[in-house]
C-alpha cells in the first residue's frame, strides 16, 4: 500500500506571498519552494519509494485551481499546501489551516509535529475565517473528499520565530512530510480490519463521507458483498470493491 502527499508551494515566483524578516530575508514562495524538496528527499529516505509518493507541485501559471488538477490527476490522497504567517512583529506561532471536515485529522497531526519542532506557540488548527478572514478557502475547496490542508508554522514578520524557523528548516520538513504520511498510513497497516461485509440489504456508495455526497453509480451493493476499507473519515469508511472506490457508511458493515 501507498500514500500520496502533494506538496503545492503557496504563492507564485511573480506573487511571492509576504517577506520575512532576517535571518530568513525570504518570500513565502521561495522558502517553501526549497521546504518542499526537503520534504521529497526526506520522505523517501524515511519511508522508501515504494511506500510513499511525495510530489511537489506550483501555482505559477495554472493558478490555485489549475495547481489542484494537476494534483487530483495525480491521485493524490492528500494535499498539504506551504505558507507561512506575517502580521505584526509580535505576532508568533504555528497554526494549520482546513475547510472539509475530513481535513481536521490531518491539519491535527503536521499541527502536533510543527509544534513539537519548532516549539513556538501552539495556534491551533482552524479554518480559514477564524484564521485570518478566508486566506486560503480558495486552496483548502479543491480536494472534494481528500484532506487538504495549509500550513502556516511561523510568523516571517516575528524576529524569533523566523530565527527558529530557518535554524530548524530541515527538521520541520522532515516532521511535518513523516506527521502527514504516517496519518495517511495509519489506516493501511491494520490488515484485521481491512475486510468488511455489507449487512444492509442495499447500501449506496458515496462520492464523500456524508448523506451530502452524490450516489456513485456502480452502486448500491447487496447485502453479503465484501469492500476493502482504504480510510477512515469517522464514522464513514471509504472503500474499494470489484475495481469500484466510494464512501459508505460504517453502521452497515460488519
Ligand atoms: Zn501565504
Amino acid at each position: 500500500m501507498t500514500a500520496k502527499l502533494a506538496i503545492v508551494v503557496g504563492h507564485t515566483k511573480n506573487s511571492p506571498g509576504a517577506e520575512a524578516v532576517a535571518p530568513i530575508s525570504q518570500h513565502e514562495y521561495e522558502w517553501n519552494k526549497d521546504l518542499a524538496l526537503m520534504m521529497t528527499q526526506t520522505a523517501l529516505q524515511d519511508f522508501g519509494p515504494g511506500k510513499v509518493g511525495v510530489e511537489v507541485f506550483y501555482r505559477d501559471g495554472i493558478g490555485i485551481t489549475g495547481a489542484y488538477n494537476q494534483v487530483k490527476e495525480w491521485g493524490a490522497d492528500a494535499a498539504m499546501e506551504l505558507h507561512f504567517n506575517a502580521f505584526t512583529p509580535t505576532a508568533n506561532g504555528s497554526e494549520t489551516l482546513y475547510v472539509t471536515d475530513i481535513s481536521k485529522g490531518l491539519a491535527q497531526a503536521v499541527q502536533a509535529a510543527t509544534v513539537a519542532t519548532l516549539g513556538l506557540k501552539d495556534r491551533g488548527v482552524k479554518t480559514p475565517q477564524a484564521a485570518s478572514g478566508g486566506r486560503g478557502q480558495r486552496s483548502l475547496s479543491q480536494m472534494g473528499p481528500r484532506p487538504s490542508i495549509l500550513t502556516e508554522p511561523f510568523f516571517g514578520s516575528n524576529e524569533g520565530d523566523a530565527a527558529q524557523a530557518q535554524e530548524c528548516k530541515r527538521e520541520l520538513a522532515a516532521a511535518q512530510v513523516s506527521a502527514a504520511i504516517n496519518y495517511l498510513l495509519t489506516p493501511f497497516d491494520n490488515d484485521d480490519e481491512r475486510e468488511w461485509v455489507v449487512t444492509a440489504s442495499s447500501l449506496n456508495i458515496r462520492g464523500g463521507p456524508g448523506v451530502e455526497f452524490e450516489k456513485l453509480g456502480w452502486g448500491p451493493l447487496n447485502k453479503g458483498a465484501k469492500v476493502a476499507l482504504i480510510k477512515r473519515y469517522g464514522d464513514w469508511f471509504f472503500v474499494a470493491h470489484n475495481g469500484g472506490e466510494g464512501f459508505v457508511h460504517s453502521a452497515y458493515l460488519a
